[in-house]
């Protein structure tokens, strides 16, 4: 059995946790790091781990059959399998983190900002520096519309939440879907009709060819005034100056970000200082060690056990 490689870019504190964990719960495999090995031991690698791997360190493994993630989010990773797979006969499969504890993180943050944005906490903040007294009427929670983007692992239990804390809920993604208490909406004619009902609109999507800067001045645009958003999914998803113009013609109320087309955000961007801008670091739903190496060891005890690879990303696709 050759050695499983881990590949990564994280610091030795976090190496050191991921390890512990794989050794422990992985005792029959021999898991190393990537500048452990000669190019002829990489050579005859066929399963990897990694966070975010570049082409060049993924090239050095020509017969990796199949490589777990350990993020849930893949588009940096889906562009490096695309490069590597061009010259291959049998292309190396790219397999995502599916990790309920981490669908339950995102739930949370779904609910904690929704929340935030729905009583107007941006407001009376911004209220508290003018030692201003000044209650803001709100609606009840039932009719408040709150349409969420992408109903994938992310996007149910985020939807599940909602509809638990009495939101009116709604979603969009591309195939149709039958979600309990939830209104489905696809395709471009489902994106306006959804758009135009919208009080907060949640992204959950994946960065792909077809999800870059979707949300833009036509489409957020579409939303009533007032309507407030939030990003947990990619920064390049969104259209950005043009959020802000929407921002500031008053169109726009309010809008949560929690992803950058570049990470960390820049010191000097307009971004931070923006009134009706909350920024976040990235960290709606970050990976739980303890969680996500169970996932990964019984992803690889199972293949071990009967060949088979769990589904992967559809690299054509993106996602
Ligand atoms: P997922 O299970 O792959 O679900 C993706 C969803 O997006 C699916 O419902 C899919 O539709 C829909 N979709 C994709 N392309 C679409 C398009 N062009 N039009 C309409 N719908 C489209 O992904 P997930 O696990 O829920 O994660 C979603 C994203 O969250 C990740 O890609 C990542 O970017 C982000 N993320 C962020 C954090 C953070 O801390 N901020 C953490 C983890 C992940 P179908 O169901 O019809 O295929």
């Amino acid at each position: 059995m050759s050695p499983i490689v881990f590949i990564h870019s994280m610091d030795t504190v976090n190496q050191e946790q991921w390890l512990a964990q794989f050794n422990l719960l992985l005792p029959n495999e021999t898991i190393v790091l990537e500048h452990q090995l000669t190019d002829e031991e990489a050579s005859r690698v066929e399963l990897a781990i990694a966070a975010n791997p570049s082409v060049e360190v993924l090239a050095r493994f020509p017969n990796l059959i199949w490589v777990q993630s350990l993020w849930a989010g893949v588009e940096a990773m889906v562009r490096s399998f695309r490069a590597i797979n061009m010259a291959k006969a049998r292309p190396t499969q790219l397999v995502r983190l599916i990790d309920p504890t981490l669908a339950n993180t995102m739930s949370e943050a779904v609910l904690t900002w929704s929340l935030y944005l729905y009583r107007n906490i941006p407001e009376y903040l911004a209220q508290q520096k003018q030692n201003m007294w000044r209650p803001i009427p709100y609606p009840v929670i039932e009719t408040v519309q709150v349409s969420v983007l992408g109903t994938g692992e992310l996007g149910i239990a985020s939807m599940n939440a909602l509809v638990n804390q009495g939101f009116s809920v709604n979603s969009w993604s591309r195939n149709h879907k039958d979600i309990a208490n939830v209104s489905h909406y696809s395709g471009k004619e489902g994106l306006v009709s959804l758009l135009k009902k919208t009080d907060i609109l949640i992204c959950l999507l994946p960065l792909t060819d077809h999800t870059q800067k979707l949300l833009n001045k036509e489409t957020l645009g579409l939303l009533p005034k007032g309507a407030k958003l939030i990003n947990f999914a990619r920064g390049g998803i969104i259209n950005h100056d043009d959020l802000t113009s929407l921002l500031d013609a008053g169109h726009l109320s309010h809008a949560v970000l929690d992803v950058f087309e570049e990470e960390p955000l820049s010191k000097d961007s307009p971004l931070w200082q923006h009134p009706k801008l909350s920024i976040l670091p990235h960290i709606s739903a970050t990976t739980n060690v303890d969680s996500a190496s169970k996932v990964v060891a019984n992803n690889i005890n199972n293949y071990r056990k009967n060949g088979t690879i769990p589904s992967s990303v559809d690299l054509e696709r993106g996602y």
